[in-house]
């Protein structure tokens, strides 16, 4: 028997799965983000440059393989690179400012699997390209922190912090990087404080963290414009009721991040407590070869949600369900259950009926397991008479009603 592969799951009926999905973007659908769906699959280049070769993503984790035109091709890591390339390409930028978009998706990471992590995992997210406004940050968080409180989610906590920019973060960095050569720091730490000494501060260690209580921080250091900007944000947030707590060490696994940076915990989670993430990436379509274009985005993990909404014993319904089961009795009463259950579902009403021609019991049971609210059982002599027996299944009264007020009854 085969399995799914290691660090992959299966989506089955019953699950939230397609309501998180759709319901975390479904403030940004009311905001006027436009759906877009990009390509599975794009140039491994485009994840090299967009995302940063230097990042555990590209440098550890892509699936890439070559084609049989010999191109080499990545299954998307993540959804921001693909969807500034199709705005390129496509020439949305061209169009009225900001570009809003939303999509949502399967992402590809090698990683180790554990509760919370897969190789394949899904995600809903948005992108607001075009515009250098602190407004579009805060609508952008407030847009994300909306979708975590329309599902129930009471525990996410949105940490939010600036990364600086070109002007300011390099000689940060440089800052940084001296500090950090005059610590007693193991061989690992020291390398990843050569490739982006900002992920060191981001290290969860204990004693790690002890040593870098005075280590300099990006948010002390942002030039004026940086620091204006990351004070409206703040306002702003303020200004929508999103709540938010300063973060000046949260740094993000992907290198395009520039100014806004956030992420969305949430406390139940145990290690893999991200439920979103996002920020700024200005910088971003240059790196990929296109004309200077700002963007701002967030991308919220689904698997981690449903997690989440476990942990805080949150319901929110699967859409596999009926409302009204119908049992047919007899093979004129079949016949007509066929037809009946096709006028339900014109109306709109989800409806099944018992196949398979089993006793009264056996059927019985088969509506029980739908969970319908509604079974209509109808027995060749029922239908003799022109009535069906309707039988509500959270209290099992039975009542006769006539056929032809059925459909409007149960409308
Ligand atoms: P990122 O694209 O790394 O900013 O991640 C955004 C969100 O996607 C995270 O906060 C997680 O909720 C989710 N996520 C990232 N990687 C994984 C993974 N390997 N498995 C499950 N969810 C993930």
């Amino acid at each position: 028997m085969f399995q799914a592969p290691k660090g992959t799951y299966d989506v089955l009926p019953g699950s939230a799965f397609l309501a998180v999905r759709d319901g975390l973007l479904e403030p940004a659908r009311l905001a006027g983000y436009g759906y877009v769906e990009a390509p599975v699959f794009e140039d491994t280049e485009l994840f090299a440059r967009g995302v940063g070769a230097s990042t555990d993503v590209v440098s550890k984790e892509m699936y890439s393989f070559t084609d049989r035109g010999g191109r080499s091709l990545t299954l998307r890591p993540e959804g921001t690179a693909g969807v500034v390339r199709a705005v390129l390409e496509h020439n949305l930028h061209k169009g009225q400012l900001p570009v809003k978009v939303r999509y949502a998706g399967p992402m590809f990471r090698a990683e180790r699997p554990q509760a919370g992590r897969y190789r394949q995992f899904q995600q809903s997210g948005v992108e607001a390209i075009g515009l250098t406004d602190p407004a579009l940050d805060a609508e952008v968080v407030a847009l994300a922190w909306e979708a975590f409180q329309r599902l129930g989610l009471r525990q996410v906590r949105l940490l939010m912090t600036s990364l600086g920019d070109p002007a300011c973060r390099p000689a940060y960095r440089e800052e940084l990087t001296a500090y950090l050569a005059g610590l007693d720091l193991d061989e690992a730490t020291q390398e990843r404080a050569r490739i982006n000494p900002l992920r060191v501060l981001d290290d969860k260690r204990p004693e790690l963290q002890a040593l870098l209580t005075s280590a300099p921080l990006m948010v002390d250091r942002l030039c004026a414009d940086c620091k204006a900007h990351h004070e409206a944000v703040a306002a702003g947030l303020e200004a929508l009721g999103v709540p938010f707590e300063r973060a000046p060490r949260l740094v993000r696994g992907l290198d395009y991040y520039m100014r806004t940076t956030f992420e969305f915990l949430h406390d139940g989670l145990g290690a893999q407590s991200a439920v979103g993430g996002g920020g700024r990436y200005d910088g971003l379509s240059e790196s990929v070869g296109g004309p200077p274009l700002p963007g701002i985005g967030w991308a919220l993990g689904i698997e981690r949600t449903l997690l989440a909404l476990e942990a805080e014993g949150v319901t929110v319904p699967a859409d596999s369900g009926v409302q009204v089961f119908v049992v047919p009795l007899g093979v004129a009463a079949k016949a007509w259950a066929v037809g009946f259950v096709g006028q339900l579902r014109a109306r709109g009403i989800a409806s099944d009926l018992a196949y398979g021609d089993r006793g009264l019991k056996g059927a019985m049971k088969a509506a029980d397991r739908s969970r319908a609210r509604w079974a209509v059982v109808v027995g060749d002599r029922d239908l003799d008479g022109s009535v069906a027996q309707l039988k509500d299944l959270t209290n099992g009264e039975q009542t006769a009603v006539p056929l032809t007020d059925l459909l409007e009854h149960l409308s």
